[in-house]
Parts: structure tokens; C-alpha cells; sequence
């Protein structure tokens, strides 16, 4: 018997640093929601008592620093289930870009085992479990939209926004997200307008939506990675409603309510990067 799971990435509506806790995490506030650019994670047990992970990716790990198996070895030890485990992983999202696909295949990994073993788990309770695997993976269990805070494990659903098109664009740069929230400056932060977001979601102002984006880890890794603002720039000058910085980076997405617009961005961006992507909010 085998499971497949859709494993979408996620993009940053908003995102905000509150304050630094005691413990040295960030309190974070965020609105994120799914795109229709997703990997595909299909779990089958095998019969030796081993977590295997297979991929068409080049570059993946393959053993426990892989998200996926880290989720599986929770799973199993969890509930102490001793047969073995294939986890295939079909590698759409681009890696280290901001867009969660780690956290995404982990989180399609808890669903697919909880139904493969016949778990009968609530989606409350596999995302408690996916808070111990990573900050974004317990968003990731649910998907859609949803106003995150805490480190990223306190999960408020929101509606459904306005449906748009989105293109993501990943330049060749790595970005350590680590480094960006050390070198994060509370004093010379610009808050994103998260209540704004919040009501733009609920009323389904789409314009409303793009005035209210916002991600106070942008000019940090803007400093590091000029080309992140040029690449923003010509999103807008090729008809973007709105442009912004995924999580720490590098990705960059652009939002357009209008199909054509859209591909004026996708084909503009196609000749400057090569890693281009023109996809769908997730309903
Ligand atoms: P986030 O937005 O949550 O910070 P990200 O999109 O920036 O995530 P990922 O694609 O999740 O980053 O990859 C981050 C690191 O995790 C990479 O160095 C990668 O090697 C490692 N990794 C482990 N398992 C996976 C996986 N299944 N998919 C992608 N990366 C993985």
C-alpha cells in the first residue's frame, strides 16, 4: 500500500519580528499561503525496518538531514511502529529558497504516514507532532492561508484570498536565514501592516492585499543580495500589483490579478533568471 501527498510551498504574505524571546528565537507574526508549485511525497512500507528516501533531485540528502526522514523517525518512534518506510520525493520546489519545501515534504510525510498507518491523527495533532521536526512545518500540515505566530507553530486559519497569479523568481544566491535574523536590527525595523493583511483576506481586497504585503527581513538580505531589489524592480516595471521577498530570501514573488499581466512578468523575468515560475494561489 502506498500514499501520495501533495507538498506545496508557501509563500510570505507578511512577515514580522515582534521581539527576541529569552529563549533567543524571534516572536514571529506572519500571514502565509500555499502555491500551486508542490513537490509530490509518496510514502510505502517496505519490509525491512528502515526509513528509505528516494527523489529525482540531485542534491537532496538522503539520510537524517533530510526533513522527510526526520518526520518519518518522529512518526516511528512516536508510535512505535517497527516496519520499514519508502518516502519518494518528487522535487518541484526549488531548495534553500524561502519557500519552506523541506518543511512542506515533512508535513506531507506526517499525513501520508498517519494514513498509511492507520494513525486516525487530527490535523491539530500531526501538526503538534510537526512542531518538533521544524518552525514551518506545523503551517504546512494545514496549508491555505493562515496568520502564523510564535516561532511558527501557533496556526490561526484565515479565509481564502483573493484568488491571483503568482510568479516566483529564485536567483542563483544562498541565503542563510540563520545569519539574516543575527544581523536583524530592531531599531531600524518598518513593520509589515499584518492587521491590514488580516482584513484585507477577510474583505477580499485584493488591492487592499498588495498594499499590505511587507517582510522586515527584505533589506537584510537586499544589503547581502542587491539583486534581489533589482529583480523586484522589474516585476513592478513589467506590471506586478505587488512584489516582495519570500521568509528570509532569496525568492521574490510578484502578484497579478490578470492572467496576461502575469506573463508579461514570467517572460521579463525569464531572460534575467532561470529559475522562473508562474503558478496559482492555492484555493
Ligand atoms: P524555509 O522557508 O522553511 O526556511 P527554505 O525553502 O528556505 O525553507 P528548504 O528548501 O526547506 O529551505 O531547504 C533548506 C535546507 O534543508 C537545505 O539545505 C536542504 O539541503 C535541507 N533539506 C533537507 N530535507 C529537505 C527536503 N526534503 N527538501 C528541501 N530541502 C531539504
Amino acid at each position: 500500500m502506498e500514499v501520495t501527498e501533495k507538498a506545496p510551498a508557501k509563500i510570505n504574505l507578511t512577515l514580522d519580528a515582534l521581539y527576541k524571546r529569552e529563549d533567543g528565537y524571534h516572536e514571529l507574526e506572519m500571514v502565509m499561503t500555499s502555491v500551486d508549485l508542490a513537490d509530490r511525497v509518496t510514502v510505502r512500507s517496505i519490509e525491512e525496518n528502515k526509513i528509505v528516501i528516494r527523489t529525482n533531485s540531485g542534491v537532496l540528502p538522503l539520510d537524517r538531514r533530510n526533513h522527510a526522514y526526520q518526520a518519518a523517525r518522529l512518526m516511528k518512534k512516536t508510535f512505535e511502529i517497527d516496519t520499514g518506510v519508502e518516502i519518494m520525493i518528487e522535487k518541484n520546489i526549488p531548495i534553500a529558497a524561502g519557500l519552506a519545501g523541506g518543511s512542506s515534504d515533512a508535513a506531507a510525510t506526517l499525513r501520508g504516514l498517519n494514513k498509511l498507518w492507520k494513525l486516525n491523527l487530527s490535523l491539530d495533532e500531526v501538526a503538534v507532532l510537526g512542531e518538533q521536526v521544524g518552525s514551518d512545518v506545523p503551517f504546512c500540515v494545514y496549508g491555505r492561508t493562515a496568520l502564523v505566530t510564535g516561532r511558527g507553530e501557533k496556526i490561526q486559519p484565515l479565509g481564502e484570498i483573493p484568488q491571483c497569479w503568482v510568479v516566483l523568481v529564485k536567483p542563483r544566491v544562498g541565503v542563510s536565514t540563520g545569519t539574516v535574523f543575527n544581523v536583524l536590527s530592531f531599531d531600524d525595523l518598518v513593520h509589515p501592516d499584518t492587521a491590514g493583511m488580516v482584513q484585507a483576506i477577510k474583505e477580499q481586497d485584493y488591492v487592499k492585499m498588495t498594499q499590505s504585503v511587507g517582510n522586515v527581513l527584505e533589506h537584510v538580505t537586499i544589503e547581502r543580495h542587491p539583486d534581489i531589489e533589482r529583480i523586484k524592480t522589474k516585476m513592478l516595471t513589467f506590471g506586478a500589483d505587488a512584489a516582495l521577498m519570500s521568509g528570509s530570501g532569496p525568492t521574490i514573488f510578484a502578484l497579478c490579478s490578470k492572467y496576461s499581466r502575469a506573463q508579461r512578468v514570467y517572460n521579463g523575468l525569464k531572460g534575467f533568471c532561470k529559475e522562473v515560475y508562474l503558478v496559482r494561489t492555492l484555493k
